[in-house]
Protein backbone atom coordinates (compact mmCIF):
# COMPACT_ATOMS: atom_id res chain seq x y z
CA UNK A 1 0.00 0.00 0.00
CA UNK A 2 1.07 3.13 -0.68
CA UNK A 3 0.44 7.11 0.34
CA UNK A 4 -3.12 8.68 0.34
CA UNK A 5 -4.99 11.32 -0.85
CA UNK A 6 -8.18 12.78 -1.50
CA UNK A 7 -10.04 13.62 -4.95
CA UNK A 8 -12.55 15.44 -5.40
CA UNK A 9 -15.31 15.06 -7.88
CA UNK A 10 -17.07 17.97 -9.43
CA UNK A 11 -19.38 18.78 -10.35
CA UNK A 12 -21.17 16.34 -8.45
CA UNK A 13 -19.75 16.94 -5.37
CA UNK A 14 -18.35 13.63 -4.26
CA UNK A 15 -14.86 12.90 -2.34
CA UNK A 16 -12.85 9.75 -2.48
CA UNK A 17 -9.48 8.42 -1.09
CA UNK A 18 -6.75 6.94 -3.24
CA UNK A 19 -3.88 5.39 -2.74
CA UNK A 20 -0.52 5.88 -4.36
CA UNK A 21 -0.76 2.31 -5.90
CA UNK A 22 -4.10 2.00 -7.61
CA UNK A 23 -5.73 3.87 -10.18
CA UNK A 24 -8.24 6.72 -9.70
CA UNK A 25 -10.99 4.66 -11.26
CA UNK A 26 -10.26 1.90 -9.59
CA UNK A 27 -10.40 3.91 -6.47
CA UNK A 28 -13.45 5.42 -6.63
CA UNK A 29 -15.26 1.77 -7.73
CA UNK A 30 -13.21 0.04 -4.80
CA UNK A 31 -15.60 2.98 -2.68
CA UNK A 32 -18.94 2.17 -4.83
CA UNK A 33 -18.71 5.33 -6.95
CA UNK A 34 -19.31 4.38 -10.38
CA UNK A 35 -17.45 6.89 -12.61
CA UNK A 36 -17.96 6.84 -16.60
CA UNK A 37 -15.60 4.22 -17.87
CA UNK A 38 -15.68 1.85 -21.02
CA UNK A 39 -12.41 -0.67 -21.95
CA UNK A 40 -10.48 0.36 -18.86
CA UNK A 41 -6.95 0.29 -20.95
CA UNK A 42 -7.28 4.19 -21.96
CA UNK A 43 -8.28 3.35 -25.22
CA UNK A 44 -11.44 4.47 -25.32
CA UNK A 45 -11.42 7.82 -24.18
CA UNK A 46 -15.40 7.45 -21.74
CA UNK A 47 -12.95 7.76 -18.36
CA UNK A 48 -11.92 11.19 -19.81
CA UNK A 49 -11.71 14.28 -17.22
CA UNK A 50 -10.57 17.38 -16.52
CA UNK A 51 -7.21 18.04 -13.78
CA UNK A 52 -8.39 21.04 -11.52
CA UNK A 53 -5.94 20.72 -9.51
CA UNK A 54 -2.91 18.27 -8.42
CA UNK A 55 -0.19 16.03 -9.32
CA UNK A 56 -1.29 12.84 -10.83
CA UNK A 57 0.63 10.89 -13.31
CA UNK A 58 -0.68 8.52 -16.14
CA UNK A 59 0.16 5.40 -17.50
CA UNK A 60 0.60 4.41 -20.85
CA UNK A 61 -2.49 5.00 -23.23
CA UNK A 62 -3.22 5.23 -26.89
CA UNK A 63 -3.08 8.73 -28.48
CA UNK A 64 -6.87 8.01 -30.30
CA UNK A 65 -7.95 8.23 -26.24
CA UNK A 66 -6.33 11.09 -25.70
CA UNK A 67 -4.26 13.58 -27.80
CA UNK A 68 -0.95 15.52 -26.80
CA UNK A 69 -3.28 18.85 -27.14
CA UNK A 70 -5.72 17.92 -24.83
CA UNK A 71 -3.07 16.12 -22.22
CA UNK A 72 -1.10 19.73 -22.38
CA UNK A 73 -4.60 21.52 -21.79
CA UNK A 74 -5.41 19.38 -18.11
CA UNK A 75 -7.50 16.44 -19.59
CA UNK A 76 -6.66 13.38 -18.07
CA UNK A 77 -7.78 9.14 -18.52
CA UNK A 78 -8.92 8.55 -15.13
CA UNK A 79 -8.29 4.27 -15.39
CA UNK A 80 -4.71 5.53 -15.95
CA UNK A 81 -4.54 8.40 -13.54
CA UNK A 82 -2.40 7.07 -10.43
CA UNK A 83 -2.58 10.38 -7.86
CA UNK A 84 1.15 12.03 -6.45
CA UNK A 85 -1.27 14.85 -4.36
CA UNK A 86 -4.82 15.28 -3.57
CA UNK A 87 -6.60 16.34 -6.31
CA UNK A 88 -9.76 18.04 -7.76
CA UNK A 89 -10.91 16.69 -10.83
CA UNK A 90 -13.79 17.75 -12.99
CA UNK A 91 -15.74 14.97 -14.70
CA UNK A 92 -17.27 15.69 -18.07
CA UNK A 93 -19.46 13.21 -18.00
CA UNK A 94 -21.30 11.10 -15.29
CA UNK A 95 -24.18 8.34 -15.37
CA UNK A 96 -26.41 9.78 -12.50
CA UNK A 97 -28.40 6.58 -12.21
CA UNK A 98 -25.26 4.64 -11.45
CA UNK A 99 -22.66 7.00 -10.16
CA UNK A 100 -24.01 5.49 -6.44
CA UNK A 101 -24.82 2.08 -7.18
CA UNK A 102 -22.47 0.83 -4.94
CA UNK A 103 -22.37 -2.83 -6.54
CA UNK A 104 -19.21 -3.65 -5.37
CA UNK A 105 -16.57 -5.06 -7.90
CA UNK A 106 -16.12 -8.74 -7.05
CA UNK A 107 -13.59 -11.55 -8.20
CA UNK A 108 -15.19 -14.83 -8.68
CA UNK A 109 -13.69 -18.24 -9.07
CA UNK A 110 -16.01 -19.66 -11.98
CA UNK A 111 -15.64 -23.38 -13.98
CA UNK A 112 -16.77 -23.38 -17.65
CA UNK A 113 -20.25 -24.80 -17.70
CA UNK A 114 -20.75 -24.91 -21.43
CA UNK A 115 -19.21 -23.57 -24.82
CA UNK A 116 -21.54 -23.52 -27.87
CA UNK A 117 -21.16 -22.42 -31.50
CA UNK A 118 -23.08 -19.56 -32.33
CA UNK A 119 -22.05 -19.22 -36.06
CA UNK A 120 -18.37 -20.08 -37.84
CA UNK A 121 -17.05 -17.64 -35.53
CA UNK A 122 -18.94 -16.76 -32.47
CA UNK A 123 -19.20 -18.78 -29.35
CA UNK A 124 -21.50 -18.60 -26.28
CA UNK A 125 -19.30 -19.50 -23.62
CA UNK A 126 -21.46 -19.69 -20.14
CA UNK A 127 -19.30 -19.88 -17.01
CA UNK A 128 -20.96 -21.41 -13.80
CA UNK A 129 -19.83 -19.23 -10.39
CA UNK A 130 -18.83 -21.16 -7.67
CA UNK A 131 -17.32 -18.62 -5.06
CA UNK A 132 -19.11 -16.81 -4.65
CA UNK A 133 -21.67 -18.55 -5.82
CA UNK A 134 -23.86 -15.37 -7.97
CA UNK A 135 -23.32 -12.18 -9.20
CA UNK A 136 -24.65 -8.68 -9.51
CA UNK A 137 -24.39 -6.80 -12.44
CA UNK A 138 -26.91 -4.30 -14.23
CA UNK A 139 -28.45 -5.81 -17.98
CA UNK A 140 -25.30 -3.79 -19.98
CA UNK A 141 -22.54 -4.31 -18.37
CA UNK A 142 -19.39 -6.11 -18.51
CA UNK A 143 -17.06 -8.67 -16.76
CA UNK A 144 -12.91 -9.25 -16.98
CA UNK A 145 -12.12 -13.29 -17.74
CA UNK A 146 -8.68 -13.61 -16.69
CA UNK A 147 -7.26 -16.02 -19.40
CA UNK A 148 -7.00 -19.11 -17.15
CA UNK A 149 -3.19 -19.52 -15.02
CA UNK A 150 -2.52 -15.93 -16.13
CA UNK A 151 -2.88 -12.49 -14.58
CA UNK A 152 -3.90 -11.28 -18.20
CA UNK A 153 -7.67 -10.40 -18.92
CA UNK A 154 -10.09 -9.66 -21.27
CA UNK A 155 -13.70 -7.46 -21.34
CA UNK A 156 -16.21 -9.25 -22.37
CA UNK A 157 -20.28 -8.13 -21.78
CA UNK A 158 -22.86 -10.29 -20.03
CA UNK A 159 -25.49 -11.84 -22.14
CA UNK A 160 -27.71 -12.93 -19.37
CA UNK A 161 -29.28 -10.67 -16.32
CA UNK A 162 -29.32 -11.26 -12.72
CA UNK A 163 -32.34 -13.66 -12.78
CA UNK A 164 -29.90 -16.09 -13.41
CA UNK A 165 -27.00 -14.33 -11.21
CA UNK A 166 -24.92 -18.03 -10.31
CA UNK A 167 -24.07 -18.05 -14.26
CA UNK A 168 -22.26 -15.92 -16.43
CA UNK A 169 -23.09 -16.29 -19.89
CA UNK A 170 -21.01 -14.81 -22.53
CA UNK A 171 -20.77 -14.12 -26.93
CA UNK A 172 -17.96 -14.10 -27.99
CA UNK A 173 -15.58 -13.11 -31.42
CA UNK A 174 -13.26 -15.47 -32.23
CA UNK A 175 -9.69 -14.10 -33.41
CA UNK A 176 -7.66 -16.44 -34.78
CA UNK A 177 -4.74 -15.77 -32.98
CA UNK A 178 -6.41 -13.85 -30.10
CA UNK A 179 -5.05 -14.73 -27.22
CA UNK A 180 -8.66 -15.37 -25.17
CA UNK A 181 -11.04 -15.80 -27.96
CA UNK A 182 -8.70 -18.40 -29.90
CA UNK A 183 -9.22 -20.45 -26.90
CA UNK A 184 -12.81 -21.13 -27.80
CA UNK A 185 -12.02 -23.16 -30.95
CA UNK A 186 -10.95 -26.04 -28.93
CA UNK A 187 -8.77 -25.27 -25.78
CA UNK A 188 -11.23 -24.29 -23.40
CA UNK A 189 -12.86 -27.18 -21.99
CA UNK A 190 -15.73 -27.67 -19.26
CA UNK A 191 -14.74 -28.08 -16.07
CA UNK A 192 -11.64 -25.81 -16.74
CA UNK A 193 -11.57 -22.89 -13.91
CA UNK A 194 -11.47 -19.37 -14.60
CA UNK A 195 -11.43 -16.19 -12.66
CA UNK A 196 -14.08 -13.51 -13.17
CA UNK A 197 -13.83 -10.09 -12.07
CA UNK A 198 -17.07 -7.96 -12.11
CA UNK A 199 -19.17 -6.04 -12.89
CA UNK A 200 -17.38 -2.99 -14.76
CA UNK A 201 -19.07 -0.18 -17.35
CA UNK A 202 -22.10 2.01 -17.70
CA UNK A 203 -24.22 0.80 -20.78
CA UNK A 204 -27.56 0.10 -19.66
CA UNK A 205 -30.90 1.08 -19.84
CA UNK A 206 -31.78 4.50 -18.67
CA UNK A 207 -35.19 2.77 -16.47
CA UNK A 208 -36.22 6.30 -15.84
CA UNK A 209 -37.02 7.55 -19.27
CA UNK A 210 -40.23 6.02 -21.30
CA UNK A 211 -38.65 7.59 -24.79
CA UNK A 212 -38.27 5.22 -27.52
CA UNK A 213 -35.41 3.15 -28.16
CA UNK A 214 -32.91 2.47 -31.30
CA UNK A 215 -30.56 -0.24 -30.83
CA UNK A 216 -27.32 -0.73 -33.11
CA UNK A 217 -25.10 -4.04 -32.61
CA UNK A 218 -22.89 -5.87 -34.87
CA UNK A 219 -21.28 -9.26 -34.51
CA UNK A 220 -20.67 -10.15 -30.77
CA UNK A 221 -21.62 -6.58 -29.88
CA UNK A 222 -25.45 -8.49 -29.59
CA UNK A 223 -24.02 -9.32 -25.72
CA UNK A 224 -25.03 -6.32 -24.14
CA UNK A 225 -27.76 -5.61 -26.07
CA UNK A 226 -29.06 -9.08 -25.46
CA UNK A 227 -29.22 -8.73 -22.05
CA UNK A 228 -30.47 -5.53 -21.89
CA UNK A 229 -33.59 -6.83 -23.75
CA UNK A 230 -33.74 -10.00 -21.65
CA UNK A 231 -34.11 -7.42 -18.74
CA UNK A 232 -36.72 -5.67 -20.96
CA UNK A 233 -38.76 -9.00 -21.51
CA UNK A 234 -38.38 -9.81 -17.78
CA UNK A 235 -39.95 -6.88 -16.11
CA UNK A 236 -42.50 -6.42 -19.03
CA UNK A 237 -41.21 -3.16 -20.55
CA UNK A 238 -43.96 -1.76 -23.39
CA UNK A 239 -40.90 1.27 -24.61
CA UNK A 240 -40.99 1.18 -28.11
CA UNK A 241 -37.70 -0.34 -29.06
CA UNK A 242 -36.19 -1.00 -32.50
CA UNK A 243 -32.82 -3.05 -33.13
CA UNK A 244 -31.10 -3.50 -36.20
CA UNK A 245 -28.09 -5.28 -35.98
CA UNK A 246 -25.31 -5.74 -38.85
CA UNK A 247 -23.69 -9.13 -40.19
CA UNK A 248 -22.36 -9.76 -43.29
CA UNK A 249 -23.45 -12.90 -44.35
CA UNK A 250 -26.92 -15.27 -43.67
CA UNK A 251 -24.38 -17.55 -41.81
CA UNK A 252 -23.18 -14.46 -39.35
CA UNK A 253 -26.23 -14.49 -38.12
CA UNK A 254 -27.93 -16.29 -34.98
CA UNK A 255 -30.53 -16.24 -31.99
CA UNK A 256 -33.02 -15.30 -34.88
CA UNK A 257 -35.37 -17.18 -33.40
CA UNK A 258 -34.75 -16.02 -29.49
CA UNK A 259 -35.15 -12.50 -30.86
CA UNK A 260 -38.25 -13.38 -32.51
CA UNK A 261 -39.44 -14.74 -29.29
CA UNK A 262 -38.93 -11.15 -27.74
CA UNK A 263 -40.94 -9.59 -30.70
CA UNK A 264 -43.66 -11.76 -29.13
CA UNK A 265 -43.25 -11.05 -25.62
CA UNK A 266 -42.57 -7.15 -26.38
CA UNK A 267 -45.44 -5.62 -27.42
CA UNK A 268 -43.57 -2.43 -29.04
CA UNK A 269 -40.09 -4.10 -30.22
CA UNK A 270 -39.17 -4.94 -33.71
CA UNK A 271 -35.47 -6.42 -34.62
CA UNK A 272 -33.93 -5.44 -37.92
CA UNK A 273 -30.77 -7.83 -39.30
CA UNK A 274 -29.24 -6.58 -41.87
CA UNK A 275 -27.00 -8.52 -44.40
CA UNK A 276 -24.21 -6.37 -45.32
CA UNK A 277 -22.23 -8.70 -47.48
CA UNK A 278 -25.23 -11.23 -48.57
CA UNK A 279 -23.70 -14.23 -50.46
CA UNK A 280 -25.15 -16.10 -53.75
CA UNK A 281 -26.82 -18.76 -52.07
CA UNK A 282 -28.60 -16.95 -48.85
CA UNK A 283 -32.10 -16.79 -50.01
CA UNK A 284 -32.33 -13.58 -47.71
CA UNK A 285 -35.12 -11.05 -48.45
CA UNK A 286 -34.28 -8.78 -45.13
CA UNK A 287 -32.34 -5.87 -45.15
CA UNK A 288 -29.12 -5.49 -47.02
CA UNK A 289 -26.66 -2.59 -47.01
CA UNK A 290 -24.57 -1.23 -43.43
CA UNK A 291 -26.65 -1.53 -40.63
CA UNK A 292 -26.28 2.09 -39.70
CA UNK A 293 -27.54 3.08 -43.59
CA UNK A 294 -30.76 0.43 -42.87
CA UNK A 295 -31.49 1.97 -39.45
CA UNK A 296 -30.97 5.54 -41.50
CA UNK A 297 -33.38 4.52 -44.35
CA UNK A 298 -35.99 2.81 -42.02
CA UNK A 299 -36.03 5.69 -39.28
CA UNK A 300 -37.35 8.99 -40.01
CA UNK A 301 -37.44 11.91 -36.71
CA UNK A 302 -35.27 10.51 -34.07
CA UNK A 303 -36.13 13.65 -31.74
CA UNK A 304 -36.82 12.31 -28.13
CA UNK A 305 -35.28 8.93 -29.03
CA UNK A 306 -32.59 6.84 -27.19
CA UNK A 307 -29.82 5.08 -29.00
CA UNK A 308 -27.63 2.31 -27.20
CA UNK A 309 -24.90 0.75 -29.56
CA UNK A 310 -22.70 -1.91 -29.04
CA UNK A 311 -19.89 -3.55 -31.06
CA UNK A 312 -16.87 -2.95 -32.88
CA UNK A 313 -15.14 0.78 -32.79
CA UNK A 314 -16.10 1.91 -36.34
CA UNK A 315 -19.36 0.75 -36.37
CA UNK A 316 -19.72 2.73 -33.03
CA UNK A 317 -18.08 5.66 -34.65
CA UNK A 318 -20.08 5.30 -38.14
CA UNK A 319 -23.30 5.68 -36.30
CA UNK A 320 -22.85 8.03 -33.69
CA UNK A 321 -23.30 11.13 -35.87
CA UNK A 322 -26.07 9.85 -38.44
CA UNK A 323 -27.92 9.36 -35.09
CA UNK A 324 -27.29 12.60 -33.66
CA UNK A 325 -27.83 14.04 -37.39
CA UNK A 326 -31.35 12.46 -36.75
CA UNK A 327 -32.53 14.09 -34.17
CA UNK A 328 -30.77 12.09 -31.07
CA UNK A 329 -29.98 13.93 -28.06
CA UNK A 330 -26.44 13.23 -27.62
CA UNK A 331 -26.91 12.78 -24.50
CA UNK A 332 -28.79 10.30 -25.42
CA UNK A 333 -26.38 7.74 -27.35
CA UNK A 334 -25.19 5.61 -25.35
CA UNK A 335 -22.30 2.79 -26.53
CA UNK A 336 -20.11 0.00 -25.90
CA UNK A 337 -17.29 -0.07 -28.18
CA UNK A 338 -15.59 -3.40 -27.72
CA UNK A 339 -11.92 -1.62 -28.00
CA UNK A 340 -9.24 -4.75 -28.24
CA UNK A 341 -6.83 -4.87 -25.40
CA UNK A 342 -3.12 -5.04 -27.73
CA UNK A 343 -1.61 -2.18 -28.42
CA UNK A 344 -3.07 -0.17 -31.28
CA UNK A 345 -2.37 2.17 -33.53
CA UNK A 346 -2.07 5.70 -32.52
CA UNK A 347 -0.19 4.24 -29.15
CA UNK A 348 2.25 6.01 -26.82
CA UNK A 349 3.89 3.29 -25.26
CA UNK A 350 3.27 -0.76 -25.61
CA UNK A 351 1.31 -2.36 -23.47
CA UNK A 352 2.59 -4.73 -21.28
CA UNK A 353 -0.38 -7.21 -21.10
CA UNK A 354 -1.30 -7.67 -24.88
CA UNK A 355 0.60 -8.53 -27.60
CA UNK A 356 1.52 -6.27 -30.24
CA UNK A 357 -1.25 -5.78 -33.28
CA UNK A 358 -2.76 -3.29 -35.85
CA UNK A 359 -5.58 -2.81 -34.02
CA UNK A 360 -9.03 -0.28 -34.50
CA UNK A 361 -8.90 3.02 -33.71
CA UNK A 362 -10.66 3.29 -29.86
C1 LIG B 1 -16.08 -2.93 -22.74
C2 LIG B 1 -15.73 -4.06 -23.67
C3 LIG B 1 -16.64 -5.11 -23.85
C4 LIG B 1 -16.34 -6.14 -24.73
N1 LIG B 1 -17.26 -7.14 -24.90
C5 LIG B 1 -17.01 -8.12 -25.80
C6 LIG B 1 -18.00 -9.16 -26.02
O1 LIG B 1 -19.06 -9.21 -25.38
N2 LIG B 1 -17.71 -10.09 -26.96
C7 LIG B 1 -16.52 -10.09 -27.68
O2 LIG B 1 -16.34 -10.97 -28.53
N3 LIG B 1 -15.59 -9.14 -27.46
C8 LIG B 1 -15.79 -8.16 -26.54
N4 LIG B 1 -14.82 -7.21 -26.32
C9 LIG B 1 -13.48 -7.38 -26.96
C10 LIG B 1 -12.62 -8.34 -26.10
O3 LIG B 1 -12.35 -7.74 -24.84
C11 LIG B 1 -11.26 -8.70 -26.72
O4 LIG B 1 -10.54 -7.52 -27.01
C12 LIG B 1 -11.34 -9.56 -27.96
O5 LIG B 1 -12.05 -10.75 -27.69
C13 LIG B 1 -9.93 -9.93 -28.45
O6 LIG B 1 -9.23 -10.54 -27.39
P1 LIG B 1 -8.21 -11.75 -27.69
O7 LIG B 1 -7.48 -12.02 -26.42
O8 LIG B 1 -8.90 -12.88 -28.33
O9 LIG B 1 -7.26 -11.11 -28.79
P2 LIG B 1 -5.86 -10.37 -28.55
O10 LIG B 1 -4.87 -11.36 -28.07
O11 LIG B 1 -6.10 -9.18 -27.70
O12 LIG B 1 -5.50 -9.94 -30.00
C14 LIG B 1 -4.72 -10.80 -30.81
C15 LIG B 1 -5.15 -10.83 -32.28
O13 LIG B 1 -6.56 -10.97 -32.43
C16 LIG B 1 -7.02 -10.21 -33.52
N5 LIG B 1 -8.02 -9.26 -33.08
C17 LIG B 1 -8.37 -9.03 -31.80
N6 LIG B 1 -9.38 -8.16 -31.74
C18 LIG B 1 -9.66 -7.79 -32.99
C19 LIG B 1 -10.61 -6.92 -33.55
N7 LIG B 1 -11.48 -6.23 -32.83
N8 LIG B 1 -10.65 -6.80 -34.89
C20 LIG B 1 -9.80 -7.49 -35.67
N9 LIG B 1 -8.87 -8.34 -35.19
C21 LIG B 1 -8.81 -8.50 -33.86
C22 LIG B 1 -5.86 -9.54 -34.10
O14 LIG B 1 -5.48 -10.28 -35.22
C23 LIG B 1 -4.81 -9.60 -33.04
O15 LIG B 1 -3.56 -9.69 -33.61
C24 LIG B 1 -15.11 -6.16 -25.45
C25 LIG B 1 -14.19 -5.12 -25.25
C26 LIG B 1 -14.49 -4.08 -24.38
C27 LIG B 1 -13.50 -2.98 -24.19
Amino acid sequence: MGKKHKVYFDPVDIEIEVDEEETVLDAAFRQGVILMHGCRQGQCSACKAFLLDGDLEMDPFSTFALNEAEEEEGFVLLCKSYAYSDLEVELIAYHEDMLETGIPIQMIHAEVEEIEELTHDIRKLVLNLVDPPEMNFTPGQYAELYIPGSETHRAYSMANTTTTSQRAEFIIKIYPGGRFSGMLDGELKVGDKMRVKVPFGVFSLREKSDGDIVMVGGGSGMAPIFSILRHMVETGNERKATYYYGARTKKDLFYLDELKEMEEKLPNFKFVPALSEPEDGDEWDGETGMVTDVMQRLEGDLTGTEAYLAGPPPMVDAAVPILEMMGVDKEHVFFDKFTTTGEMEGSEKKEESGPTFPGMPG
